[in-house]
């Protein structure tokens, strides 16, 4: 993802500006951080959530064992081949569409694939729920400039988390007797990036962009009625802010409004109910953008792109860093963000908005 400024090309500016106010108070480095329960009881005290916590963590932790998960790596193969098991395995049917990106150092033509998983393909009326499954090729905010230039991007929050929500989501959508069609895809590509001072090499959302492009060119038989978006949502401190992007959007506001209200509804106080502040802060370009403009399917962001639990690296955060690994990352975190987006499926019905 990257932080679109608006008014300027200053760059992506992580953690707090300068004059803005807190939102939160942001811990000192030394501070323990309250562990929240495993499961949350909302103010009704009805409803537990049903995700497990605990393994939504050890899919997290699983898929970081495999190491660095760029487009094209070892790693990201050992990783679609660990996915297409799991989820065949839990029900759904799985496929890869592929795709070829020239590698922005080398030229060389990189085999991409964005998973496509299927959870019931007869239905005419779908929502897609997705994340990106790669990671950046390297930690380029490290503080360390041997990092930047050799270091090991485990991305754990960038990159795992999201693959870890709908891995288990899928025990719940195995039983789930949804209204509507789901389909999951994993995102190949989203930053086959390299910045350094020469600027910026390689493009985002590669995965994305191919994805959409398909669906308008050669139209499948089904519709995506909307489309969640998960990135960067493992994060010990979770604080989920409406994108400014999708709250702009008209088709895609009530989408927004609807997901941040279910989790009122479910006592989920990570998701917080308003934009960043600041008119220039909040819009963040990620996959749902060429979901929502290049395949018109009308797609929300959700992402928390400050993450404070490690004041490290040069955005003030451990985005992009070395340090983005599994220990600032939590299970509660995870399934909650699961919760709110099983919740919010299961008041979907087919035919109008
Ligand atoms: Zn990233």
């Amino acid at each position: 993802m990257i932080c679109a400024l608006v008014a300027s090309h200053a760059g992506c500016s992580q953690g707090q500006s300068p004059g803005e106010s807190p939102s939160r108070s942001k811990p000192a480095a030394n501070q323990v951080a309250v562990k929240q329960p495993a499961s949350v009881t909302p103010r009704n005290g009805s409803r537990e959530n049903p995700l497990s916590a605990t393994r939504a963590m050890s899919y997290l932790e699983q898929i970081c064992k495999l190491g660095q998960r760029p487009s094209g790596s070892t790693g990201m193969i050992r990783q679609q081949s660990m996915l297409q098991k799991f989820f065949e395995k839990h029900g759904a049917k799985v496929s890869r569409q592929e795709f070829f990106v020239d590698h922005p150092l080398t030229g060389r033509r990189t085999p991409c694939a964005n998973l496509v998983i299927e959870w019931n393909p007869e239905a005419k009326e779908r929502v897609l729920l997705c994340a990106h499954y790669d990671t950046r090729p390297l930690p380029d905010r490290d503080p360390d400039p041997r990092a930047r230039r050799e270091g090991v991007f485990i991305g754990a929050n960038d990159g795992a988390s999201g693959v870890a929500v709908l891995m288990e989501l899928a025990h719940q959508l195995e039983q789930a007797n949804l209204n509507i069609g789901v389909d999951m895809v994993l995102f190949d590509a989203e930053e086959l990036v390299f910045e350094d001072y020469r600027g910026q090499r390689g493009d985002y959302f590669e995965g994305s962009t191919y994805f959409a492009r398909q669906y308008r060119e050669n139209p499948p038989q089904h519709r995506y009625k909307w489309g969640v978006l998960m990135d960067m949502v493992g994060d010990k401190k979770l604080e989920l802010m409406q994108e400014k992007f999708s709250m702009t959007w008209p088709d895609t506001r009530p989408l927004v409004l609807d997901i941040w209200n279910t989790a009122a509804r479910l006592g989920v106080k990570e998701f917080v109910p308003r934009t960043k502040r600041g008119r220039d802060q909040g819009f963040i370009r990620d996959d749902h953008v060429p979901l929502r403009n290049i395949a018109r399917i009308p797609t929300c962001d959700i992402i928390d792109a400050d993450y404070p639990d490690a004041p490290f690296g040069a955005a003030g955060s451990y985005w992009h860093t070395e340090q983005d690994l599994p220990k600032h990352c939590s299970g509660e975190s995870l399934a909650k963000v699961g919760w709110v987006v099983l919740e919010w499926l299961k008041s979907v019905e087919p035919g109008s908005k």
